[in-house]
């Protein structure tokens, strides 16, 4: 086990040198780069939808709302309007658990 990082380890060396000594060459261009994109995307709020139904396997069947910014919506999933996402739990579409969208529109229980 030890030998053979110590064989990759020293089949990289070369190439490892040759990474170091290029990267000297973008460094004031990064630094002026990085500075302006971080800038610009700060300012921008996150893309994509509001609110998600999630559809179960029938197309007309839906099984749970989701904020978009929920890090489990489910497979199979479409933006909605807030309005489309109120109406869903009057609906009784269960709210997910984990992103609480119920909480988010102020309508829980
Ligand atoms: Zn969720």
């Amino acid at each position: 086990m030890v030998g053979v990082v110590d064989h990759a380890a020293g089949a990289r060396r070369p190439t490892a040198g040759r990474a170091r000594r290029l990267s000297l060459h973008p460094l004031p261009d990064r630094g002026k780069t990085s500075r302006g994109r971080g800038r610009s995307e700060r300012g921008r709020t996150p893309a994509g939808p509001e609110w998600l139904l999630e559809r179960g396997l029938d197309r007309d069947n839906i099984v749970a709302l989701q904020t978009g910014q929920c890090w489990d919506p489910g497979k199979r999933t479409k933006p909605v309007t807030r309005e489309q996402a109120i109406e869903a739990l009057r609906q009784q579409v269960p709210a997910c658990a984990k992103c609480r969208p119920d909480t988010a529109l102020g309508i829980a229980d």
